[in-house]
Formats: structure tokens, sequence, C-alpha cells
């Protein structure tokens, strides 16, 4: 199967400014950052997205959530505050399909997005 863009990344096949990675994800800054701080945490294991996630993967993903707030620290965000995306389908306005969460930060940010 093709790899997706991500995994190219991941494999250091398409260059990235990589923020962290081990065995199961890699954090790197997004080309098109929306905020100072702009990190997309990936797991190595190619998920089209989070509703394609099953119970296979709950260690995979409490791995990344935990890995969320160690990359807001490695960042210096944790303490000014951040925001986490997990963009889902096309209604989501997802355009890569591969599971990822987008570490947002660096300054303030509204709610409800647009
Ligand atoms: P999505 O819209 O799928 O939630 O987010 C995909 C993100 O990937 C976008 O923010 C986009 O800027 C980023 N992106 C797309 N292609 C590349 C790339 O080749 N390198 C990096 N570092 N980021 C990318």
């Amino acid at each position: 199967m093709e790899k997706t863009l991500f995994q190219k990344i991941a494999d250091k096949e398409i260059p990235s400014d990589m923020v962290y990675e081990d065995e199961h994800c890699v954090a790197f800054r997004d080309i098109s950052p929306s905020a100072p701080v702009h990190i997309l945490l990936v797991p190595r294991k190619p998920l089209r997205d989070i509703a394609s996630a099953t119970a296979e993967d709950a260690a995979l993903l409490s791995h990344l959530m935990l890995k969320v707030g160690d990359i807001a620290r490695a960042q210096g965000i944790a303490e000014s505050g951040f925001r986490t995306v997990l963009n889902t389908g096309e209604d989501g306005g997802q355009t890569v399909p591969h599971l990822h969460i987008h570490i947002i930060g660096g300054r303030s940010m509204q709610w409800p997005p647009g």
C-alpha cells in the first residue's frame, strides 16, 4: 500500500522540522503554521483518523495523549496554554488522511473557531 504523506515524513523520506520521535510516533512543525508554535503529532501506524481507531489502538492513543503534554512543555507553551485539534473527514477539514493531533500555541485563540 502507498505510504501516506505523514508516513513518508516519519520515515524521513520527506524532510521536516522534527521536534520529537519515538518508536510509536513522531512530532514535527506544520509546514503552514497557524500560530508561533504549530506541531503535528502523528502515530507511525497509518490510522486514517480518530474514527478509524479501535480498542486495539488504546495503548497507542494513550501514548499520544501523554506526549501532547510533554511536547507542549518542551515547546514552552504548557503554562501559557495551547489548543489540540483532531480534524476528522471532509466536514472536519481533514486534508491529510493519516491521524494527527495539531498542537497549537504561542498566541491567544478564540473559541469557537471559525
Ligand atoms: P489537517 O487539515 O489534515 O487537519 O492538517 C494537515 C496539516 O498538515 C496542515 O496543517 C498542513 O499545513 C500540514 N501539512 C501538509 N503537508 C505538509 C508537509 O509536507 N509537511 C508538513 N510539515 N506539514 C504539512
